[in-house]
């Protein structure tokens, strides 16, 4: 047996191969292949083209469709989007659709996947959206594509795709109260730049990576794009066993997939969480990283705590328990990512508070479950930044423009950093806040 890593085996088992290598090009079978309303219209029109409008996608319960980025506005071009989607739902007898408007909506496409049942260790999962390498945390092999791609995939269930080789980066030690997986995954991409993992798979390893939570892990993967990984990847443990089977769509049977001993790693770094500290991405590169500690005092005109990235409900836990009887200073903007998420912020206490009432009391605004400001979006979008101004955020990308107006300045912490510089009006250590 050839030892491979669990990017590997999960390529060789969806290509019916006993092996594959890094480099080998291999016929890939899909289990999910998810879109959204931004790619979603592209798609379906590259499919149309290609297989003819009376077409049929290969498999109606492995199409998922999840309106999220561009829902709570009146553009309607945005609008006219979902309403493709919608037509093509019916269409097609789509069976996993979640319509904005109805009670299934949910909300960013990377936390309803999991939440809905929808990721599976051991299984390839493709989504028209970079940060489909969120997926990763569930033991699969879950990767963006673009709309040709995912056009092919609606028609055929396949993809032509070239196995990765793997970057292994290993956390030990228990990690500190104020420090967060937003912490970790800043400290790697710092580490080796936006282009240090170009067509990698990047595996987290190590007792820091297990004791994290399954939302945590999802945070590690959800960024692994920005170092330009191909996958973000956490082997299953009993944790994920646990989410996955609690969810499991259609209960489809799966198979545990975990790196085998001696496989060989092009790339390893070790970190010891105990000396890690609190990490911010300065604008305009999710790499351009310092320690909090280093910047300190910047002013700052906003905080926003939100998308798939920021905007689970440990994400908020995480700042209500430092917002918590206290004011805030600067806008300070919440949104969840799901409409459960929202639902347990409502639920969810600290000392007699629900999450909700902590926020609105903190002076903080609270949107309804959608990527919201994390892309930008149309003018009216909730806590877009339409004027020049300095944000931190617990979101993924800090390029020019990506949550709005291009001169405007995007700072990426984690939630904890977030809700401590919300207090002070500028950008604050939470070992300030949290002992
Ligand atoms: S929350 Fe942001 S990063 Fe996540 S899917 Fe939406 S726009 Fe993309």
């Amino acid at each position: 047996m050839t030892p491979m890593t669990i990017t590997e085996k999960i390529l060789a088992r969806s290509a019916g191969r006993d092996v594959v290598r890094p480099g080998d090009n291999i016929w890939v079978n899909i289990d999910v292949l998810m879109t959204h309303d931004v790619c979603g219209p592209g798609t379906i029109g590259v499919f149309k083209q290609h297989f003819g409008q009376d077409a049929k996608v290969w498999d109606r319960e492995k199409v998922v469709i999840i309106p999220d980025h561009y829902i709570f506005t009146k553009d309607a071009m945005a609008n006219r989007n979902v309403d493709v989607l919608r037509s093509f739902v019916k269409e097609q007898n789509i069976k996993y659709f979640y319509d904005v408007g109805t009670k299934d909506y949910k909300g960013v496409c990377h936390i309803a996947l999991p939440e809905e049942g929808h990721t599976r260790p051991g299984e390839v999962l493709l989504g028209t959206d970079s940060h489909t390498c969120t997926a990763g945390a569930f033991g699969e092999f879950a990767t963006g594509i673009g709309n040709t791609d995912a056009g092919f995939v609606m028609g055929t269930g396949k993809l032509w795709l070239k196995a990765p080789p793997t970057m292994r980066f290993i956390f030990h030690g228990n990690m500190p109260p104020y420090l967060m997986a937003k912490d970790l995954i800043l400290a790697v991409i710092g580490e080796i730049g936006v282009d240090g993992a170009t067509y990698r798979a990047m595996e987290f390893d190590g007792d820091g990576i297990f004791a994290l939570n399954i939302e945590e892990r999802m945070t590690m993967c959800n960024m692994a794009i920005e170092a330009g990984g191909k996958n973000g990847i956490i082997a299953p443990d009993q944790v994920t066993l646990d989410y996955v089977n609690a969810r499991n769509a259609g209960q489809r049977p799966y198979q545990v997939t975990k790196t085998d001993p001696g496989a060989t790693f092009m790339y390893e770094k070790v970190f010891d969480v105990t000396k890690m500290e609190p990490v911010i991405a300065k604008p305009h590169s999710p790499d351009n990283k310092a320690n909090v500690s280093e910047v300190k005092g910047t002013k700052l005109d906003r905080a926003y705590i939100g998308s798939c990235t920021g905007g689970k409900l440990t994400d908020f836990k995480a700042a209500a328990a430092i917002l918590k009887d206290k004011t805030v200073r600067i806008d300070t903007f919440v949104v969840p990512a799901t409409t459960q998420v929202a639902q347990s912020l409502k639920t969810e206490m600290i000392g007699g508070k629900s999450l909700e009432e902590i926020f609105l009391a903190a002076g903080a605004k609270m949107g309804d479950a959608s990527c919201a400001a994390c892309l930008g979006g149309p003018s009216d979008t909730f806590g877009r930044l339409n004027t020049p101004i300095s944000c931190i955020s617990t979101t993924n990308r800090n390029f020019p423009g990506r949550m709005g107006h291009k001169e405007a300045k995007v700072f990426l912490a984690s939630p904890m950093t977030v809700a401590a510089s919300a207090l002070k009006g500028e950008i604050a250590d939470p070992r300030d806040c949290v002992v």
